[in-house]
Formats: structure tokens, sequence, C-alpha cells
């Protein structure tokens, strides 16, 4: 079973690689792909470049975790980084095995707004993030398809390729890459919000200074 971590990664941080590896080990994932994007299409484009934010994705997970990879094909793709293109061009060559899209509970709560996003779960299941006690008012087209589509237990997911949707509580950390772009451009230190390898680069490309 495959999971999909997306992100810009501008840069990526412990709060990534936290909630990476426990929802790997909470549903038992093969493998679990980052897929840093290469124009967001729901958000201003990332300060540092596509290279720039795989160079650090790189450094990040150098000694990594066994399974976790970095996929680089939305990179390689012109154009706005749709999951939706990216996950059938993750299925044609993974075939039937079951692949899981990884979301936080408020890019979920989001979903609707996603390019073609029903075709989302024909392609992949969705594991969604949440954090203890917070549970945001879900549109109505989400809310409608959830009684037919969730399960409760990881075993469930092994049993389709895609399809259905799998909530993991998990206590996410405080680290967002707004928070260290912000910090180093106040010339505050980043340090052990994200690997040294990272912020290593965050120096010698001299990333974030401007705000
Ligand atoms: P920014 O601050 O620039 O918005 P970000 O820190 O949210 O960035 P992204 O690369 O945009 O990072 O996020 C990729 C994915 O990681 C998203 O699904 C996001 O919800 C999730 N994520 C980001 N920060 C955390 C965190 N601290 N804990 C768990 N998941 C996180």
């Amino acid at each position: 079973m495959i999971g999909v971590y997306g992100g810009t990664f501008d840069p990526i941080h412990y709060g990534h690689l936290r909630t990476a590896l426990e929802v790997k080990e909470a549903v038992s994932l093969d493998e679990l792909r980052f897929i840093p994007c290469r124009e967001p299409p729901h958000r201003d484009a990332p300060e540092a470049s596509p290279e720039q934010r795989l160079e650090m994705l790189r450094a990040a997970l150098q000694d990594a975790e066994p399974g976790f990879c970095i996929d680089t094909r939305e990179l390689e793709r012109p154009g706005p980084s749709y999951m939706v293109d990216t996950l059938a061009s993750i299925r044609q060559e993974i075939r039937a095995a079951p692949l899981c899209l990884i979301v936080g509970l408020d890019a979920f709560a989001g979903l609707d707004r996603w390019h073609r996003w029903r075709e989302l779960l024909d392609l992949a299941h969705l594991l969604v993030m949440q954090r203890p006690g917070y549970s945001p008012e879900l549109p109505d087209p989400l809310q409608a398809m959830l009684p037919e589509r969730v399960v409760s237990t990881a075993d469930a997911l092994r049993e389709s390729p895609a399809g259905r949707i799998h909530f993991i509580t998990l206590t996410l950390l405080d680290i967002s890459a707004t928070r260290i772009r912000s910090a180093v451009a106040q010339g505050l230190s980043p340090r052990y919000l994200t690997p040294d390898p990272v912020l290593h680069l965050i120096h010698s490309l001299n990333l974030y200074r401007c705000g």
C-alpha cells in the first residue's frame, strides 16, 4: 500500500516528517512518497524554486525512515499541479495496488474545491489526519459521502485500490513552513523546526531573507 504526501515543502519541516511517520505506522504503508508540487493551484506561488525545494526535501530525507521516498512527477509536469493528474499517473504504474492520499482535516474540509475532486476517490483512498478535539464543519457534498466511504480499520483499506476514507488522529506539531520563512526573514533561527541539513541549505541558498 502506497501513501502520497503532497505539499509545497517550502521548506519541509518536522511537522511533515513526524506526521508522515505516524501515518505510515498507523496504517502500515509499504511506501510513503513525498510529492513536491510545482505550481500549487490553490495558493500563492512558493518562495523557493522547485529545484531548491527538491534539494531541501532530499537533504531532509537522507538517512530517512525506510519506505520514505520522493516522487518528482509534479515538478516535471508543466502547468498547475493538480492532484487528480498525479494520482492518475501513479495509478497507471501501480495497477490495482491500494493507494492512499494523505491530507490534513483542513484540506479535506475544502476538498470539494479541488480540480475534478470526485475523481480523487476513484483513484485513491483518503487518509485524513485530524487533531484531537478539532472538527470543522464539512460542506454538504463531503458530509454526504462519508457514510458509505468511511472505514475504521487500516485493513479495510487493503481490500480495494481506492474509494475509502480513513480518519487518523495524530498529535500535530505546531510547525508550519510559514513560521520558518518568517523566522528567517526576521533574522531569527528556525533551528529545531526542521532538520539541520535543511537549515544549512536555507542559509547557503540565502532563502527566505526578504519575507
Ligand atoms: P505553509 O505554511 O507555507 O502553508 P505548510 O507548513 O502547511 O506550508 P505544505 O507543504 O503546504 O506545508 O503542506 C503539505 C501538507 O502538510 C499539507 O497537507 C499540510 O496540511 C500538512 N502539514 C503542514 N504542516 C503540518 C504539521 N505541522 N503537522 C501535520 N501536517 C502538516
